[in-house]
């Protein structure tokens, strides 16, 4: 996904910044704990699409970690 398009949103609840997670294809909100959908390259930036990350997920992205592998 574009890097800057990327840039540019946020969460439509927190007005946050989203960590993009290639593997999964999914824009994660770490301080809502939502996982937003990309279908085919566009971000589903609806509350009511997102899934709910799990503890182990959340913790997978947290900040002290860089990597998006
Ligand atoms: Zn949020």
């Amino acid at each position: 996904m574009d890097k800057e398009l990327l840039a540019m949103l946020v969460c439509p609840l927190c007005k946050g910044k989203l960590k993009y997670r290639r593997e999964a294809e999914e824009l994660h909100c770490l301080f809502d704990g939502l996982a937003y959908p990309v279908r085919d390259g566009i971000p589903v930036m609806l509350p009511e699409e997102a899934r709910q990350l799990s503890v182990d997920e959340k913790l997978h992205d947290s900040p002290g970690r860089t990597g998006d592998a």
